[in-house]
């Protein structure tokens, strides 16, 4: 199934989203009184701070007046810390360079479709001889070169997350867990990973912040075939499974999803944006101009929201998100960007996580990794989950439950190279499942493709 991804945490309006800042301010004033409170009853209890009554002496009252700053200190930062992003107090970053022609392409789309889109936003300089330079670099630099020792393209594997920390503390202890997960897969796989917080274009924060990212990428790394972008709320499942690149010669851009959803229904969920991998060349430098202009964020990716609502079968009101807007280009612009562009079904580049995280125990009974399809889903991806924000669609705990499940299923791919497993799929805990040996490289395992992972 193609997975359901209904509003994106973004509210469908103005006064909704002034009541979550409202609350998330109130929240973020609680949280800071409490740490205050917990450390002044800590410094209590460890240094013996008497905040009650007066200082008996010269040193008790220097102590206070340094335990007071402490405390201060501690406030202020997390104050600093928990500060909406949002709050403009910095310089802004200067305008993107205009040059008249370099936005005709990625404005046309806007145009076509609504006056309040016609942007000139641009993701940088337009560059138009990308493959030319890139080639070049290339030949100049033979230490750098475009495929692996084993001959395959060289890909690097793109994920982040917001700058701040998570509205719910519990979300950033799943981020590390999703960051492990991948830095697993991408070890045993040969892949080099780089995560991001950084928001490199202000415009285009939260979910548009791949789109500048991965254009610095490719530009940063001639020597990278393919960027494969994956969302930090989408766990590896399957720890064996290979992208099979050589199906993908003849294309740029490979992404989940239907082709009869996205060309005859025109569904909002007819692709998936939180896994999919971007050839390095020019064809993907133009994709990533003519997809951005309806990322900035305020009147345009309101009013692009409108008309992506209005446009897409299944949408909600909401302001426009970068899923929707390819699908939306694809299809406004499907001659131009068609032929290069290969929509992946056969294995779950992205899998919709309710329709799997309860298959787990049945998978393992059955099937064995390495199939990176229904029978062992190769990504599970929790959309609609917002484990780092506060306002998801499907409840806290069953997202959580269910990362949590699926963070282990693949762990147990991991630790049984190790001779170990965890207890079961809720578990954090582990238990042996090979007896130590004195000659470990005669029984040593391997990601052991046929063998059924058992925990019990
Ligand atoms: N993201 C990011 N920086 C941000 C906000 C989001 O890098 O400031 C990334 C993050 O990896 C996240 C992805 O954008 O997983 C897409 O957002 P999300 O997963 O919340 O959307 P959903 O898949 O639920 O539609
Ligand atoms: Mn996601």
């Amino acid at each position: 199934m193609a997975g359901s991804r209904s509003s994106r945490g973004g509210s469908s309006s103005a006064s909704s989203s002034r009541i979550r800042r409202i609350k998330k301010t109130f929240n973020n004033l609680k949280i800071t009184v409490l740490c205050g409170f917990v450390t002044v009853l800590v410094l209590r209890g460890t240094i013996g701070v008497n905040l009650g009554n007066p200082p008996q002496s010269d040193d008790d009252a220097a102590a206070a007046a340094h335990d007071a700053r402490v405390v201060e200190d501690i406030d202020r930062i997390l104050r600093e810390i928990r500060s909406d992003e949002d709050d403009d107090d910095e310089g802004r970053f200067p305008p993107p360079l205009t040059n008249s022609t370099s936005t005709s392409t990625s404005a046309s789309l806007a145009n076509s479709t609504s006056g309040a889109i016609a942007s000139n936003y641009t993701l940088g300089p337009k560059i138009s001889d990308w493959d030319a330079q890139r080639r070049l670099w290339l030949r100049r630099n033979p230490g750098f070169p475009s495929r692996t020792p084993a001959g395959n393209p060289r890909i690097l594997l793109v994920t982040g997350s917001p700058p701040n920390p998570c509205d719910n503390p519990l979300g950033d202890h799943y981020l590390l867990k999703a960051t492990k997960n991948k830095i697993d897969y991408c070890r045993l796989h040969g892949i080099e990973i780089v995560y991001n917080m950084a928001h490199l274009d202000r415009e285009l924060a939260g979910y548009w912040a791949k789109l500048p990212l991965i254009r610095r990428l490719m530009l940063s790394h001639p020597e990278v075939e393919w960027i494969w972008w994956m969302d930090s709320d989408a766990l590896f499942t399957d720890m064996a499974f290979e992208i099979p690149l050589s199906r993908y010669g003849a294309h740029n851009l490979v992404i989940h999803g239907y082709t009869d959803l996205l060309f005859d229904q025109h569904s909002w969920i007819a692709l998936n944006t939180g896994s999919f991998l971007l050839r390095n060349c020019q064809w993907s430098l133009d994709l990533l101009d003519a997809w951005a202009p309806m990322g900035p964020k305020g009147p345009v990716r309101d009013e692009a929201g409108r008309i992506l609502t209005a446009n897409l079968k299944g949408r909600p009101a909401f302001e426009a998100d970068d899923q929707s807007a390819l699908i939306y280009l694809l299809l406004m612009q499907k001659e131009k960007w068609v032929d290069k562009v290969f929509v992946e079904n056969s294995y779950y580049l992205h899998g919709f996580w309710a329709g799997l995280v309860d298959k787990y125990e049945e998978m393992m009974e059955k099937h064995h990794p390495g199939l990176g399809d229904e029978r062992w889903p190769f990504v599970t991806h929790f959309v609609g989950c917002k484990p780092c924000g506060s306002y998801g669609d499907y409840p806290v705990e069953r997202c959580l439950n269910s990362m949590e499940r699926a963070f282990n299923f693949a762990d147990n791919q991991v630790l049984r190279l190790y001779g170990f497993a965890h207890k079961g799929l809720l578990s954090p805990k582990i238990k042996r499942i090979r007896n130590q040996t004195t000659k470990p490289l005669v029984v040593k395992e391997n990601l052991n493709l046929e063998s059924k992972i058992s925990t019990r």
